[in-house]
This record gives C-alpha cells, sequence and structure tokens, in this order.
C-alpha cells in the first residue's frame, strides 16, 4: 500500500498501548530489511533519514530516499511510515517535504523555550499545508557521552509539555526522560515517574529517542505509559557495520568481485534476524 501517515500508525500505537519502532536507515540494504520484517511480522514500523548521512556523507538524497522507501511500502500490506529525524534548519525541512516525507522532526531543544515554541509552531503551520506530520522535542535527548549532571538539568518538565503541545499543534514530542544518543556508558536508567506525569499532562503520543541500550523491561514499561514512537539508530547501524566486516573477513582471502554481489544478502539477512527480535517489542 502507499505510505501510512504517520500521525496515523501513532494513532494505531496509542490505542494498542504500545509503540512503533523508527529505525534509522540509510540505504536500501537497511530499508528493505525493515520493510520484511514489519510485513512478516505484521507490525507497523517507521524508516528514518538522519539529514547529516544525507547532505554529510552523500549516503542517499532526499527524493530518492523518499521513493524507495515509497516504492518499498507499495510492496507490502503492513502500514510503513517515512519520517525525517532531527532537523533546526526550516529550508531543508521544507526541501524534505517537497521530496516526499510525510513526516518531519523540527529538533529545536537547543533554543530558549519561547523560540522553540514558535519554530515548532512556524513548522507545523507549513507541514500542515502538505498533510505532513511534525515531531518537536522538549527538553533535551542529549548525547550518551554527556554527564548525568547535564543530562538530567535538561530533563521535560510536565507542565512545560502540556504548554508547548497546546501552543505548537506539533503531532509528537519527543522527551527527555534519560535516554541519550550514542553508546551508553553504564545502563540508563529512564524517568518513568516523569514519563507518566508528562503523558497526563499532555494528550499527543510521546517519543522516545536514544534507543540503543535500553533494557526491554524499561522499554516494556515506557510503551505503556505513554511512549508511542521509539527510535533506533545506533546499535542498527553498529550491526550493519559489523556484518560488513564479518562477511570480508571470512572471504579475505578470495579475490572474486561475485563477492561483492552476494554481500547484500548476507548483510539483510543478519538485519533480519535482529529485526524480527527487536519487534517483539513493539506489539501490535
Ligand atoms: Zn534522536
Amino acid at each position: 500500500m502507499a505510505l501510512e501517515r504517520v500521525g496515523k500508525i501513532l494513532k494505531m500505537a496509542d490505542e494498542a498501548n504500545t509503540s512503533v519502532i523508527a529505525f534509522n536507515c540509510i540505504n536500501y540494504d537497511m530499508a528493505y530489511s525493515v520493510v520484511t520484517v514489519a510485513e512478516e511480522l505484521k507490525k507497523p514500523v517507521l524508516i528514518m533519514l538522519y539529514p547529516e548521512h544525507q547532505y554529510g556523507f552523500n549516503d542517499t538524497d532526499l527524493r530518492g530516499f523518499a521513493e524507495m522507501v515509497k516504492s518499498l511500502a507499495s510492496t507490502v500490506e503492513v502500514p510503513i511510515g517515512l519520517h525525517l529525524d532531527h532537523s533546526s534548519d526550516f529550508a531543508y525541512i521544507i526541501k524534505a517535504i517537497k521530496a516526499g516525507f510525510t513526516s518531519v522532526m523540527f529538533d529545536g531543544s537547543m533554543l530558549p523555550l519561547e523560540e522553540n515554541i514558535r519554530l515548532s509552531k512556524k513548522v507545523v503551520e507549513v507541514a500542515c499545508n502538505f498533510g505532513v506530520d511534525v515531531e518537536a522535542e522538549l527538553g533535551r535527548v542529549g548525547f550518551a557521552a554527556d554527564s548525568d549532571e547535564e543530562r538530567m538539568d535538561m530533563y521535560t518538565r510536565p507542565e512545560i509539555a502540556a504548554e508547548f503541545c497546546r501552543k505548537t499543534g506539533v503531532t509528537s514530542v519527543a522527551v527527555a526522560i534519560g535516554s541519550a544518543h550514542g553508546v551508553y556508558l553504564e545502563t540508563p536508567k529512564l524517568d518513568l515517574k516523569r514519563l507518566e506525569e508528562i503523558n497526563q499532562a499532555t494528550d499527543i503520543p510521546l517519543v522516545l529517542h536514544g534507543g540503543s541500550g535500553i533494557p526491554n523491561e524499561q522499554l516494556e514499561v515506557a510503551f505503556t505509559k505513554g511512549i508511542n514512537k521509539f527510535n533506533v539508530g545506533t546499535e542498527f547501524f553498529q550491526l550493519y557495520y559489523d556484518s560488513i566486516h564479518e562477511y570480508m573477513k571470512a572471504h579475505e582471502r578470495e579475490q572474486n568481485v561475485n563477492l561483492l554481489f552476494e554481500m547484500s544478502k548476507y548483510v539483510q539477512e543478519k538485519l533480519m534476524t535482529y529485526l524480527r527480535k527487536k519487534l517483539q517489542l513493539s506489539k501490535f
């Protein structure tokens, strides 16, 4: 079927009292694996592109990526959503919308609150005209490499979350409750009480970033307390890298270009094995 509205998938997740999982992808191997396993398990998923992977490394291009995901979605029955991850660049967001992204994240978490509200609202107004959903960030998720104190100062406050949602009209909001981007130095501990309070104060789906390395027991609770979108990047990229590395190492002594053509299949199978397990967390 055609790409599904991300807002609609988040609503389905909310009704099922669970979270959809959003995977950062850079290419066909990754996106194909996600869509194939989603269809196999009949669980909706989101595919995300992180802007820097596009303009910083030329891993893909905006329109090409959007068309690829659209084409993959058209071959399956399960709802597939397409989302642009963290961008604070208004012009880039418009470019992504025009390229076919049906959901975008405006990340104003580094800005003063009033400025974050003003710009998030501006993105919502424009996105609305294109039928595109908007995720914003309130508080600051930050990086796993930052100190705990630094990150705790940035946690989302429930009363501000309520005001933020009311004033901006965003579809969903990413909250800072103890997760972080990158590789955790210690096992993270989500502030589930705060999550519960934010969930009570707001009536839109909440998003958890920094999903690589959070224990499943914590995730399962978070998914029943308002988290309806869960982002996974780091561990998926790591697995992709490790799989290529493993394949090359196994064939180190061979000098045959045909190995290149068989590599995708090998990597896709590794990714799909991981995805079959990971998607069990998403209780659709
Ligand atoms: Zn993030």
